[in-house]
Order: structure tokens, then C-alpha cells, then sequence
């Protein structure tokens, strides 16, 4: 029996495990792919209270280790259903604990057009930090007009021959200093009001076309990489946890679900503003109050 089980190690269920095994509880973290969540993704976070520089990677490995050295378990198992009477069935077994916290984050949303999937390592990517090395000095396009679509055309503007980026609006919806620092680069396209309509290419990408106010243009680009968003995972939790019509977890006071004992934390839960600093402030929460509970 464990006191607390936390779901997804990133950094909202990695800084709840801190503040449980701070209390000297003993917590089972699941985790069905590695560490970090999203934030491995990140170039550089520069949005870190007390942080001015890190990239994504050393900040989910710092983190990590820190919950290593205080004694977590973890298991890479995936979650397939919690049971009525609160235990954790995984691919592998079921679970028992006094206490469950969900930090499932969510996953990068598809832009669902025609060969998307067949063509992902074949010049379709989610991940510019990840990929982006493979298209030095190449044409590229980002689509997207959030914070990620932003900074990753940055980062690979300073790679790429040429990055256009694609945006189905005629206003972005991230961060002027970001945009402020494309309008500055030589080799950034932006490519207003448009969508792409499909992908080109035999074995892998060699160009798109771009609908602009119904005007279809080819753009000869060797890789797409797609910034359009998250999704929550939580279907295997619906059978008791309420969510809403997105699929996100809705919470009272931040990170009580409508059962007892179980809690949510991070991106996984319906809430205004989905950042590092608003994950961790919720793992620490969900632990709080996780413990603060656990005899009720
Ligand atoms: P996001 O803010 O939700 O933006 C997604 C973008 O994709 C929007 O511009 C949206 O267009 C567009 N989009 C969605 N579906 C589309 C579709 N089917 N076709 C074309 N375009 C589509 O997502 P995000 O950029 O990944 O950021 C997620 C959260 O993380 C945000 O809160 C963001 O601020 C945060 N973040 C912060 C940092 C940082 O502070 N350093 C870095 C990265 C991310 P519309 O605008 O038309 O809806």
C-alpha cells in the first residue's frame, strides 16, 4: 500500500512527489513514456522565477534526479483505469494508495490533414528541439501561432536556410517579444490567414500547399513542424472522474476532483493558463491537500 500515487512524471506530478516524500510518504510514480513531460521540449525556459536560462531538458533532469535522490518509486507502466474502490490499474498490475494524484498533462494536437501520420520522421514533426537538426540549412515551415509555434520558429530560424511560419489568423496569439524578435530575422516568412491543405512528397515531405483566402500556393519545404496546441489523455479516467467537453479534468479549489482522495494537477485540469510555473504551484497543492486528507 502506498500513501500516494502519482500519475505522469512532469513537473507538476514530479513537484507533488517532492512535497509527499518531503512529508515523508511513501508515493509510486507512473510515468508511460520518460520524464519531463512537455517541458523536455522546450529549447530554453526563460519564464522560471529564480531561473533566468534552462533549457527544458536540464530543468525536467534536475528535477527528476531531486525526486530520485528523495527516495520515489517509479514504475513505466501505463494507467489504464482507476477502479471504483480508488485502485490504480496499470499495464502491468493494480495499485493500491491512501491518496491519487493525476499530472497527466496533455499531447501535442494533430493538425489532422491527409497523410500527417504517415509522413511524422519523414519531415512531419511535433518537437523543433528534438528534430530541428535535421533541417540545417533547408526550408522549413511552422505552423502555429501560439507560444511554441514562436519559439520554435526562433529556434529554428537559427538553424534553417528559410522558416515560413503558417498561421490561420492574421494575429498571433503569443508573446509580442517573440514576434518582435521574427520581425527581425532575414530568413522568417510569416504567412497570414492560411491554412495547409496538403502534403507533398513520395517517401517523405518535399513541399505543402498553403490555402490563403482560397489562393493555393506550393511551398517547397523539407520539414513541417506542427505547434497547433495540446489535448488532454484522460479518457481512461471518465468512467469516474468528471471532465469537460475538451477532456480536461475539472477541479474545485484547483485540484480536488469530484472523488475523494483523488486530485489533478498541472495541464491536465481545466484551467486559464497552462505554464511551468502554474504546474509545479498545482503538484505542490494536490500533495498539500493530498496528505492534509489522507485519514478523512
Ligand atoms: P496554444 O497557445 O493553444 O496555441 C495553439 C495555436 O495553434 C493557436 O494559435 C491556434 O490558432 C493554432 N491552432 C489550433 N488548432 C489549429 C488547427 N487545426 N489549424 C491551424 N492552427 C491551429 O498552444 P501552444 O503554443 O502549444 O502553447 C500552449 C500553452 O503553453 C500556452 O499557454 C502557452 O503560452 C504556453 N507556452 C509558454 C511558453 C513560454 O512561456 N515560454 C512556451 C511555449 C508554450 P488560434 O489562435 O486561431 O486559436
Amino acid at each position: 500500500m502506498y500513501d500516494i500515487i502519482i500519475i505522469g512524471a512532469g513537473p507538476a506530478g514530479l513537484t507533488a512527489a517532492i512535497y509527499a516524500l518531503r512529508a515523508n510518504k511513501k508515493v509510486l510514480i507512473f510515468e508511460a513514456k520518460s520524464y519531463g513531460g512537455q517541458i523536455v521540449n522546450a529549447n530554453m525556459v526563460e519564464n522560471y522565477p529564480g531561473i533566468a536560462h534552462i533549457s527544458g531538458f536540464d530543468l525536467a533532469t534536475n528535477l527528476y534526479n531531486q525526486v530520485v535522490d528523495l527516495g520515489a518509486e517509479f514504475k513505466f507502466e501505463t494507467v489504464i483505469r482507476i477502479e471504483e474502490n480508488n485502485d490504480v490499474v496499470t499495464n502491468n498490475g493494480t495499485y493500491k494508495s491512501k491518496a491519487i494524484i493525476i499530472a497527466t498533462g496533455a499531447e501535442n494536437r494533430k493538425l489532422n490533414v491527409d497523410r500527417e501520420t504517415e509522413l511524422i520522421g519523414k519531415g512531419i514533426s511535433y518537437c523543433a528541439t528534438c528534430d530541428g537538426n535535421f533541417y540545417k540549412n533547408k526550408d522549413v515551415a511552422i505552423v502555429g501561432g501560439g507560444n511554441t509555434a514562436l519559439e520554435d520558429a526562433i529556434y529554428l530560424s537559427n538553424l534553417a536556410n528559410k522558416v515560413y511560419l503558417i498561421h490561420r489568423r492574421d494575429s498571433f496569439r503569443g508573446e509580442d517579444a517573440y514576434i518582435d524578435e521574427l520581425k527581425s530575422k532575414d530568413n522568417v516568412e510569416f504567412i497570414l490567414n492560411s491554412n495547409v491543405v496538403k502534403l507533398n512528397g513520395d517517401n517523405r515531405l518535399e513541399s505543402i500547399d498553403v490555402d490563403t483566402d482560397g489562393d493555393v500556393k506550393t511551398l517547397d519545404v523539407s520539414g513541417m513542424f506542427i505547434a497547433v496546441g495540446q489535448s488532454p489523455k484522460n479518457e481512461v479516467f471518465s468512467n469516474i472522474i468528471d471532465l469537460d467537453e475538451k477532456g480536461y479534468i475539472k477541479s474545485v479549489d484547483g485540484v480536488h476532483t469530484n472523488r475523494k482522495h483523488i486530485y489533478v494537477a498541472g495541464d491536465t485540469r481545466v484551467k486559464e493558463l497552462r505554464q511551468l510555473t502554474t504546474a509545479v504551484s498545482d503538484g505542490a497543492i494536490a500533495a498539500t491537500e493530498a496528505i492534509k486528507e489522507m485519514e478523512d
